[in-house]
């Protein structure tokens, strides 16, 4: 008798730990992996009962929004046709985009400005770097500026048919916008989507977020971030660049000069509720430096982390806080 309860219990045991394991295996459902859109590489890690779908629909988002939206290289993209035609009809999703990059443009000040891609397109920072000559540059300054938009209602025009619309600060950071709104109606847990150096961290857990050291590999980290659930970007100069004849020259640039802009700055991280805010709010940071930056994000009730060439870290209040300097040949000014 005593042998059978025995039994029982230990059966009552197993079918507790195999119903377990079951419901977790459902509810915690893991997928990760990676692919190429927006000219980066994208990675995600997603845990829940959705997870599947999820990263299907992730993947689908920043191929769609790359290809047949935001991509000013992508002749059939929205932006293109725009480029081209010098306007479209907006849909909804674009419309506010653009109410965004805006309001951006205008509480930086300009140094933050999407309609720099007729310069942008001067330069070049892949396989075969281009330096354009100063008078190329003046030329395509001169089509620049968000005071050639014009919009009336849905309708979208550029007032100089050469002006360029460029996504490139600002399109990582929409996709991580659209990827959050697609988990509302499902059951994700957890996940960590990164388009380039835009992340989206979701969920109920904290996070952490490692600084990159500038001139060391990918995964060596000067500090560390410990966060809640927010979409986090970083703008550096390590990114994409080139040297020539002792310069360096990288990919974002001061819109006033049309040259790469050469502050001091090595990196900005942002944190916001919003991808398309700690975008292009990492670009504008970056451009402004440090004082003007730090209160233009303020502005925005975001969190902002700089480093500076002479290897100080400036980082804001609320984000001080989150922060643990690991690299001691770089200190904290506060
Ligand atoms: P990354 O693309 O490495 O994430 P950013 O988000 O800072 O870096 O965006 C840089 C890109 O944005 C450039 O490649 C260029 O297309 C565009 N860009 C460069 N300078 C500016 C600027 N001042 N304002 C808006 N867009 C910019
Ligand atoms: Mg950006």
């Amino acid at each position: 008798m005593k042998k059978a309860v025995g039994i029982a219990t230990v059966s009552l045991l197993l079918a507790f730990i195999i119903g377990f394991a079951v419901f977790d295996g459902v509810f915690n459902k893991n997928i990760s992996g990676n692919f190429f859109a927006m000219d980066t590489v994208v990675s995600f890690d997603i845990t829940g009962k959705d997870s599947e779908e999820a990263a299907e629909q992730a993947e689908k988002t920043v191929k769609t929004l790359d290809s047949e939206i935001l991509s000013r290289h992508n002749e059939s993209s929205f932006t293109a046709r725009v480029n081209k035609t010098a306007g479209g009809r907006m849909e909804d999703h674009f419309k506010s985009y653009v109410s965004t990059l805006l309001d951006v443009n205008a509480k930086s000040n300009g140094a933050f400005d999407f309609t720099l891609g007729a310069v942008s397109d001067l330069w070049s920072f892949n396989d075969s770097p281009r330096v354009p000559d100063s008078s190329e540059i003046i030329d395509a300054l001169s089509h620049s500026g968000c005071g050639k938009i014009k919009i009336e209602e849905d309708y979208l025009s550029l007032t100089d048919a050469q002006t360029v619309l460029d996504f490139g600060a600002a399109g990582k950071g929409i996709a991580l916008d659209e990827i959050k709104n697609n988990f509302a109606d499902k059951t994700v847990k957890r996940a960590i989507v990164s388009v380039g150096g835009s992340v989206l961290l979701y969920g109920e857990d904290k996070f952490t977020v490692g600084i990159r050291k500038p001139d060391g590999n990918a995964g060596e980290f000067i500090g560390i971030l410990t966060v809640d659930a927010c979409c986090i970007s970083t703008s550096g100069s390590y990114e994409r660049n080139f040297e020539e004849n002792g310069l360096t020259y990288h990919h974002i640039l001061d819109p006033k000069t049309g040259y790469p802009v050469d502050n001091g700055i090595i990196s900005v991280t942002v944190i916001s509720d919003s991808g398309i805010l700690s975008d292009t709010l990492s670009t504008a940071c970056f451009v402004l430096g440090t004082e003007e930056g730090m209160k233009l994000a303020e502005e925005y009730g975001c969190e902002t982390v700089f480093v500076t060439s002479d290897k100080k870290i400036y980082a804001s209040d609320g984000a001080a806080k989150m922060l643990e300097i690991t690299d001691s040949e770089y200190t904290a000014v506060n």
